[in-house]
């Protein structure tokens, strides 16, 4: 901080977001290597920032910052079923039908920045200055269309992600997580001391893609895991660069502006995979046309006309039914749903020690878009949910996670907060609580439905 008073006669908000950032590595492991954020931290309140259900970017990135949990917004993963399909489709923000953060404060006729924040792409003009985060693939990376060939000009091609970040070649992934980081706290840098805008919000996904590309190299309970290898050294060294770079951005805010370091979950080792639609074809509630020719997608091998439910898989597994006159070649009958989910609720709970299946309206009041009839949770996200079929003789149901990937999301991310008039100190929260904090730093008023409090504390008068 230089100590300076902010020229605008209001605070200015910076929330730097670290995609998949867990308490572990901020707070313990890594804390003695993080100066800038560890100075944070004496003047933040922080702590353990509960996720949404489910844990996953798309949809926490977006319940963090609408307020809107994931069956208002209708969002269940980044892929998204299209209803009465077994197909799915990547997500984008013409997905997000409520207001994000960035556009109230451009409403009120305040100036947003928003940078590489998930579900962004294509960039709306509501946004303020926008440059879109994950999932972008073509049009206009940014708002306004001219700002790209500036930034271009000035730190090269815009780097959304790293590519095959699955594919085990650690040292050319370090290297283009490197180059993503340094490019996008540079951008975030220069929009901060140039537009300064009253609200900045930037996500850095090379958190998360160093975790799933290496978390064997990084947690010491990992199966795989070799004390003093060097990627365990580099992976210290891609979080300090994070730390120098906040420690920069830090730097250029003044005593009245108010700074957020959060994530949208943490990660944990993943212990292994659990093949969810081999069961469900054990259990007799899919069929197949023929037998998979090694790992196979289930689509290759699904019969739809005997398949009464079928799963997809990932962080957490998303079961759908097959119902008769809404799907595309269903064949069960509607007044057989509610005890098809009782039963398959209880077929996941008992296969799997640990596990927890969600009946979607329960968990969120509401389920939007093309809900699945369960959100199925294995062994707490120790156990990953594999959806491909054909994984051998014998019990095919424990089957290895993706082979280069040994991490699985887990709920607790992180988040430090501070500012005027904020208590120092530890105090647990939950994802859509930095929405609430938000919209009271910011002075914006919302819908009484929208999820979280604020984490300031009461205004002791100035
Ligand atoms: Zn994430």
């Amino acid at each position: 901080m230089n100590g300076s008073r902010s020229g605008f006669g209001k605070a200015r908000c910076l929330v730097v977001g670290l995609d998949c950032a867990p308490p572990s590595l901020l707070f313990d492991r890594y804390a003695a290597h993080l100066p800038n954020l560890n100075a944070l931290r004496e003047r933040a309140k922080h702590g353990i920032l509960r996720s949404c259900l489910p844990p996953i970017t798309v949809p926490a990135w977006t319940c963090m910052l609408s307020g809107r949990n994931a069956g208002e917004l209708g969002l269940y993963g980044f892929r998204q079923r299209i209803p009465g399909t077994s197909r799915l489709r990547i997500a984008s923000s013409r997905d997000v039908r409520f207001k994000r953060i960035w556009e109230r404060v451009e409403e009120r006729g305040g100036k947003a920045a928003t940078l590489f924040v998930p579900l962004t792409a294509p960039p709306s003009p509501s946004a303020g200055t926008m440059v879109a985060g994950m999932l972008h693939a073509d049009g206009p990376a940014t708002y306004p269309p001219s700002l790209e060939a500036e930034l271009q000009q000035r730190f090269g091609p815009l780097i959304v992600d790293v590519a095959d970040f699955r594919d085990g070649d650690l040292d050319r992934i370090f290297d283009e997580l490197e180059a993503m980081r340094d490019q996008h706290f540079e951008i975030a840098k220069t929009i901060w001391r140039e537009q300064k805008p009253e609200l900045l919000t930037m996500v850095e996904l090379g958190t998360d893609r160093l975790h799933h590309a290496a978390w064997h190299r990084i947690d010491p309970e990992h199966p795989r895991y070799i004390e003093g290898h060097p990627h365990e050294q580099r992976a210290l060294d891609y979080y300090k660069g994070i730390d120098a770079h906040i420690g920069e951005l830090l730097a250029d805010t003044s005593d009245d502006d108010y700074v957020f370091v959060v994530s949208d979950h943490g990660a944990k080792t993943m212990q292994s995979g659990f093949a969810v639609n081999e069961l469900l074809r054990r259990e007799g509630w899919l069929h197949f046309c023929r037998e998979p020719e090694g790992v196979e997608p289930l689509r290759n091998v699904i019969d739809w006309s005997r398949t009464k439910a079928w799963a997809e898989g990932g962080y957490y597994a998303r079961v759908f039914l097959n119902v008769a006159g809404r799907d595309e070649n269903g064949v069960l009958a509607p007044a057989a749903i509610e005890a098809s989910r009782r039963e398959l609720a209880q077929l996941f709970e008992r296969a799997v020690p640990g596990t927890k299946a969600y009946w979607p309206e329960h968990s969120f009041g509401v389920a939007r878009g093309a809900a699945p009839a369960l959100l199925v949770v294995l062994d707490n996200l120790h156990i990953r949910a594999i959806g491909t079929v054909g994984h051998g003789e014998g019990d095919a149901l424990r089957v290895p996670g993706d082979r280069h990937d040994g991490c699985n999301h887990d709920w607790n991310g992180i988040y430090l907060l501070a500012g005027h008039g904020i208590a120092p100190g530890r105090e647990d929260a939950e994802i859509f609580d930095i929405h609430a904090s938000l919209m009271d730093i910011l002075n914006l008023s919302g819908d009484p439905a929208l999820h979280g409090r604020s984490l300031r504390m009461p205004r002791s008068g100035r």
